[in-house]
């Protein structure tokens, strides 16, 4: 027996506490594992991410441009020069330029407007050649002139109080202000209502001067910076409207554009609130409501008219080549088990926030963990890391890569970490329930970048949760659409003032953003590590009993809904039960194997280990929800009115929230059905876990 000093027998009295117990490692490795987590951590190097980012976000680089191309190229050649065995992946998707915008002002007075973000003096990257202009990607084509209405955010209860105060937004241009829901609803919601086209601009009261003083002497919106920006139907699905549930290829079998679901039939188009004010300025009827107004200096009225506007959209609907960059580092013992870690690598212009700080993370994880590896370190499953391309067009990338490697990703991944923008500021996680503990132990064994606590210590609750996942970047289509394990993780500031514009740029970032990347440096050797633990734990970390507290959670939260009253909750609220009990006796059986799982039989470990990952799966159904069979997870998805924001239990919480009484029995059943089948495997788990 080793000799041992009396801080490490102490230690050895109390495996459960503090730092030293690490699901699926033996305490004794747990403890070593920290120097080893340490020096990646160290390796991290603030140089690296500047020299990357630097390369990177040089030039405007979106979807199936050259400068995308070239993006794939650069990241290509580090991930070799890392050692790691790399290749592009190409698809073939709908990619829209627009080819004319005007939108005018013809009466009471007339106005154009600019639709273009000026030239910042400070800032070279303002003046970059091939910048995409602003516009909304999958906007309809067309020429409408019609009497402008004014509609808030645009959600459908802004429309509803509209309706009560009889104005009709039937053959009207509506003028809606970003914030609240995601884009793409607006315009959706404005179709629904009858609007024959959609303005959406940036409001300086949620982005603009109100906020704070404007770039570049401060981070927040001038009056002529526009949002770009999506507006495809993401809720119905992600990914190449003409290719849905299929990998678009060169030769896929595409839909016509008139039948792509996910793709706008009324033209749309972002505008600067420099250019919304004459609009704004020229409407009147009734005073809009006091919560309506935002801080453009006019006095808000509803309209509509008599503001009378003329807009003019084109789009080149264009089948682009998008770029997808993935490269391996084969683990050692499980080599057939992977651990995914995804970042996008496309921008609306240059994107030094988004997504380059995210996507410099990706390729200093991997040169960090590669070192590792010519170190002598090797992870025991396989890590892919992933630069995806086109996510800002709707997460095209990676949803057509996880279409096309669907059999290969079901069989084996273990767990999908996401990244994008990250800055100064908190760390925000959010993920699937099974990770929750794993995602806690990590933060308790993280520093924060530049102070004494740990970044669990700095969440400041009590009972640890992440928050569930919705959409709005590439975990999506792992999480949702194939029923992998996932993690979008992050370093929050605030970047409203300039994102999706052309003043997203390396300026931006080194004032504003993370200056001396001290974040963006810590959070690459946050997610090596991450990385690190899930593909080398003996036994996959997962954690069913919080799970179970989720679905509980969520159940008593769902029961305060009106008309919940007349659902047979006791079915599933007893399954749920049920499954804390299987989890719980997971725990029992797997605990007592902890110091023995350096000696356990690999091809059985092996084994239990598919078991485990595989239980994910069956979180699934293969006819998803309704109305929306891509998205086939019943835990989360993005909520179809909402957009990015997650609804829980989405199946049972939609159908109750549209007062679908029927429906919402229906998928109760369902999910009680699922989570009995999500048990048996758990069972079928610990019964193996039993065999050692
Ligand atoms: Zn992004």
């Amino acid at each position: 027996m080793k000799l041992l000093t009396p801080l490490l027998i102490c230690l050895l009295l109390h495996p459960a506490s503090g730092a030293d117990s690490l699901r699926g490692f033996p305490d004794e490795e747990a403890r070593s594992r920290q120097p080893f987590e340490q020096r990646l951590r160290a390796t991290a190097e603030a140089n690296k991410i500047r020299e990357f980012m630097f390369r990177m976000a040089a030039e405007p680089h979106h979807a199936g441009s050259p400068g995308s191309r070239a993006v794939a190229e650069y990241a290509l050649a580090r991930f070799r020069e890392f050692g790691l065995d790399a290749r592009i992946e190409t698809f073939h998707a709908l990619i829209p330029y627009p080819t004319q915008r005007s939108l005018e002002l013809l009466s009471p007075v007339r106005y154009t407007a600019k639709l273009r973000e000026p030239v910042v003096k400070d800032d070279p990257d303002s003046s970059d050649q091939n910048q995409l202009p602003t516009f909304n990607a999958y906007s309809g084509n067309g020429e409408v002139t019609a009497p402008l209405l004014y509609a808030n955010y645009g959600l459908p209860e802004d429309y509803a109080l509209l309706r009560q105060k009889n104005i009709d937004p039937r053959g009207k241009i509506v003028l809606v202000r970003y914030g609240r829901s995601f884009r793409g609803i607006k315009a959706k919601v404005a179709a629904e209502n009858g609007a024959v086209a959609c303005l959406i601009y940036s409001d300086p009261r949620d982005d603009g001067y109100f906020q704070g003083d404007i770039y570049p002497k401060g981070p927040f919106r001038p009056a002529p910076g526009v949002q770009r920006g999506s507006v495809m139907d993401l809720p119905l699905h992600p990914g190449d409207p003409l290719t849905p549930n299929k990998p678009s290829t060169l030769n896929a079998q595409r839909l016509r554009l008139d039948d792509a679901r996910t793709v706008h039939k009324i033209p749309v188009l972002p505008i600067s609130w420099e250019d919304a004010r004459p609009l704004l300025d020229n409407l009147d009827g009734e005073l809009a409501p006091l919560e309506w107004r935002g801080a453009v200096p006019v006095t808000y009225h509803l309209g509509p008219g008599p503001a009378l506007v003329h807009l003019k959209l084109q789009h080149d609907n264009a089948i682009r080549p998008i770029h997808n960059v993935v490269a391996r580092l084969r683990g050692s013992t499980f080599p057939d088990q992977i651990v995914l870690y995804g970042n996008h690598h496309d921008a609306w212009v240059n994107g030094a926030a988004d997504p380059i700080s995210g996507a410099a993370s990706v390729l200093e994880a991997a040169r960090i963990l590669a070192k590792a590896a010519q170190q002598g370190w090797r992870p025991k499953r396989s890590l892919v890391f992933a630069l995806w391309d086109a996510e800002e067009y709707g997460l095209v990338g990676s949803t057509e890569w996880a279409e096309q490697h669907r059999d290969r990703l079901q069989r084996e991944a273990v767990a999908y970490f996401n990244s994008d923008t990250t800055l100064r500021g908190p760390m925000s996680i959010q993920s699937t329930p099974s990770l929750e503990k794993f995602i806690e132990e990590w933060l308790r064994d993280t520093p924060e970048p530049a102070g004494p606590r740990s970044l669990l210590e700095l969440t400041n609750r009590k009972s640890f949760h992440t928050a569930p996942l919705g959409s709005g970047s590439d975990y999506t289509a792992f999480a949702h659409h194939l029923g992998i394990a996932s993690l979008n993780a992050g370093f929050d500031g605030n970047m409203a003032g300039v994102y999706h514009s052309v003043y997203d740029s390396l300026r931006w970032f080194q004032y504003f953003g993370d200056p001396d990347y001290v974040y963006t440096t810590a959070f690459a050797g946050f997610m090596a590590t991450g990385l690190a633990r899930m593909a080398d734990a003996y036994v996959i970390p997962f954690d069913f009993s919080r799970v179970a507290r989720f679905l509980k959670e969520n159940v008593e939260d769902l029961k305060k809904l009106p008309k919940s009253r007349s659902l047979p909750w006791e079915l599933l609220e007893r399954e749920i039960e049920k499954l804390d009990l299987t989890a719980r006796a997971w725990g029992a059986a797997i605990r007592p194997l902890y110091p023995r799982f350096p000696s356990l039989d690999k091809a059985k470990l092996q084994k239990l280990n598919e078991a485990l990952y595989l239980t994910e799966r069956s979180l699934t159904r293969p006819e998803g929800l309704p109305g929306r069979d891509w998205y086939k997870g019943l835990l989360s998805a993005p909520g179809k009115y909402t957009g990015y924001g997650a609804k829980t239990l989405p199946g049972i919480r939609e159908a109750l929230e549209t007062q679908r009484i029927e429906e919402a029995a229906q998928q109760l059943r369902l999910l009680t059905d699922t989570l009995a089948a999500y048990s048996d495997r758990i069972r079928a788990a610990t019964a193996l876990a039993r065999e050692f």
